[in-house]
C-alpha cells in the first residue's frame, strides 16, 4: 500500500470487478478494520487522445462509519495501471518519449513527440523537461525496484545512447516486462506503484 495514493493498481475491468466482490473482506488501508469497505464513485480526467477524452482515472472507496458501520469515515482510490499519477498522458506516450529522450537529445525528443501530433504529443518545452526531470529524480529508485526481479541488461545501443544510463534503466525495464505492450503500466501494475 502507497501513503496517500492508491492501494491497489488494476489494469482490467475484470480484475476491479474481483476487487470490488472482495471489498467487504478487505483491511481498511487506514484503519485495518474488515467489513466498511464500500464503493464510494469514481474519479475522471483528460486522457492525450486527440481530441481529449474524459476517462475513468480511478475509483474511490470508502470506509463507512455510517448506518452502524464501524469504519473510519476515510476514503482512499483505486488506480488504474497505464494512467501517470497527476498527468494526463498516457503510460505509453511516456514510454515514447524517454526513450527517446535517453537514445538522443532532450530537444530532439521534444520535436519528435511533436512531429507525432496527436494531443499527447503536443506539449510545451516545459512539460517534457519536467517529465525528464522527475524521471531523472527516480531514476535510482526504478533501478533498485527492477533489480529485485531480474538483473539489468547491457547490448551496444546502450553505451551507445546520449544518457546511457537512463538508456539502462529504460532497457532493464523493457526487459523485465518483455511481452507488455507498455512496459511502464506493467511496472505500476507488478510494483503497485506508481513509476513517477
Ligand atoms: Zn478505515
Amino acid at each position: 500500500m502507497i501513503v496517500g495514493g492508491p492501494s491497489h493498481l488494476y489494469r482490467s475491468e475484470n480484475e476491479w470487478a474481483a476487487f470490488a466482490e472482495r471489498l467487504k473482506i478487505t483491511p481498511c488501508p487506514h484503519c485495518k478494520k474488515v467489513g466498511n469497505l464500500i464503493r464510494h464513485g469514481s474519479l475522471h480526467g483528460f486522457d492525450d487522445a486527440s481530441p481529449p477524452r474524459q476517462t475513468l482515472r480511478a475509483r474511490r472507496v470508502y470506509c463507512s462509519n455510517r448506518h452502524r458501520r464501524t469504519g473510519c469515515g476515510r476514503t482512499f482510490s483505486v488506480g488504474i495501471a497505464d494512467k501517470l499519477r497527476r498527468l494526463s498522458l498516457s503510460s505509453r506516450t511516456l514510454w515514447r518519449f524517454l526513450q527517446r529522450a535517453a537514445a538522443s537529445s532532450l530537444a530532439a525528443a521534444i520535436r519528435a513527440m511533436a512531429a507525432d501530433g496527436d494531443a499527447g504529443s503536443l506539449r510545451s518545452h516545459r512539460t517534457w523537461q519536467r517529465l525528464w526531470t522527475r524521471f531523472d529524480r527516480s531514476q535510482s529508485a526504478i533501478r533498485t525496484a527492477l533489480l529485485a526481479r531480474g538483473p539489468p541488461v547491457s547490448h551496444a545501443s546502450i553505451a551507445a545512447a546520449h544518457r546511457p544510463a537512463a538508456a539502462e534503466v529504460l532497457a532493464h525495464l523493457q526487459a523485465t516486462f518483455p511481452h507488455d505492450d507498455c512496459p511502464i503500466a506493467a511496472y505500476q501494475h507488478a510494483m503497485q506503484a506508481f513509476f513517477l
